[in-house]
């Protein structure tokens, strides 16, 4: 007998599909796959230079649970001089990606019957993590009038004196909203006023559009520092989603735990990938890489949205960052029962991957990546659309 504990987990779905349209595509078959949540962007040279140098200095074995020294390090200057929040490295612990870094703060905070409030739609790994945890997740529906964006009097309803943290995931996927800075005061104000953590997921940080500002809760005051669990990786940033590097950043008494529990799980981020981690950080080049990314990005989210919006019969948001669209195509997926059998019909009928809303807690709608090429997004969008015209 499985415990209860994992009888309800399900695969990450987007990573399903992922797979999915891998095995057609490997059948000859031609699929556009929306579905990838990584860049298509190669990691760059030097990075997997300083990788292949740390592999023949021998840097093979065992490092410190909480990361290598320089690694630490580097990351407290990151920290402070792009996020404006001043972490020893002490405080800063390395993980193996941020989806590790996500669930040991959990293991930290949750208790059997704590409540986490999460804003939905949300990032499909959130509410398995917690209820591994033995908590609840509580959703917080954002409203696609509002862009779904985040507020703080949509939260207040929810707090109970079970409540013991808030994800916030801005940019996030997969909407690609933005909470703009006075909100985000608001929502650190509320949760510092009800003894709610923060655990502040920035894995989109570097792309942002239209001249909007990232802002880093922890950046506000000492007081919300405190209380927020800055999370953070080089899988989108740098394009390194494989080598599965992230950390987690928080006052000293949870970044010990936190490490602890690296310890007790993992050992240690890989040791060569972490060099690769560091040379992101050093090497000038990165930051043109990085830059070059996001001016990419921003173009295909032009793209996808003014393509998208002019399809009938369909709503959809344009994204503030990450590389996210999530149209809203509930008049189509009612026709079909469910936005899974949509899903499985622009697949069969239109040779076109996107991920079903439900998987993100929003039943009616598909989520996009526009991690393709302009000309792959022109087409996909054309076959979506002509598929959908199947349904009128
Ligand atoms: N957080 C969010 C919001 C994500 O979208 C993802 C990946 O899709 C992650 C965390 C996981 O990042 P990593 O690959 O570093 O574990």
């Amino acid at each position: 007998m499985l415990s209860r504990r994992v009888s309800h987990i399900k695969p990450a779905p987007t990573l399903a599909l992922s797979a999915k349209v891998n095995q057609l595509k490997s059948q000859g078959l031609d699929v556009i796959g929306f579905g990838a949540g990584e860049p298509d962007f190669d990691t760059p040279e030097f990075i997997k230079e300083a990788c292949i140098k740390a592999l023949k200095e021998g840097k093979t074995k065992y490092s410190p649970s909480g990361g290598i020294p320089p690694l630490r390090q580097a990351l407290a200057e990151k920290l402070l001089k792009e996020n404006n929040v001043e972490y020893k490295p002490s405080e800063i612990v390395v993980t193996a990606g941020a989806k590790m870094a996500l669930y040991l703060v959990f293991s930290a905070i949750l208790d059997e019957g704590d409540e986490v409030l999460l804003p939905s739609p949300y990032w499909v790994t959130y509410p398995e993590q917690i209820l591994l945890c033995g908590a609840k997740p509580v959703e917080i529906k954002l409203k696609e009038e509002n862009g779904f964006i985040l507020r703080a009097e949509d939260i207040e309803p929810y707090i109970t004196n079970r409540t013991k943290a808030l994800v916030l995931n801005s940019p996030s996927n997969p909407t690609g909203a933005v909470v703009p800075e006075e909100e985000i005061k608001k929502i650190a104000e509320l949760c510092l006023s009800k003894n709610v953590f923060i655990i502040s997921d920035e894995c989109y940080e570097a792309f942002v559009y239209d001249g909007e500002k990232f802002v880093s809760p922890a950046s506000l005051s000492k007081e919300v520092r405190e209380i927020t669990f800055t999370v953070n990786a080089f899988s989108k940033t740098y394009s390194m989603t494989g080598w599965r590097v992230g950390y987690v950043a928080c006052p000293e008494r949870f970044a010990k735990v936190i490490e602890d529990l690296n310890s007790q799980t993992i050992s240690n981020a890989t040791t060569f990938a972490q060099y690769g981690a560091l040379e992101a950080l050093k090497n000038p080049d990165a930051k043109t890489f990085v830059q070059t990314m996001r001016s990419a990005f921003e173009k295909r989210r032009d793209l996808a949205y003014n393509l998208l919006k002019d399809i009938p019969n369909i709503s959809v948001v344009k994204p503030k960052g990450a590389f996210y669209i999530f149209p809203n195509l509930s008049y189509y997926s009612s026709k079909l029962g469910s936005d899974l059998a949509l899903a499985e019909f622009l697949l069969e009928k239109g040779k076109v991957a996107g991920v079903p809303g439900s998987a993100f807690g929003r039943e009616g709608y598909l989520r996009l990546s526009y991690c393709l090429s302009e000309d792959t997004i022109k087409e996909g969008i054309e076959r979506l659309k002509n598929a959908l015209a199947l349904l009128e």
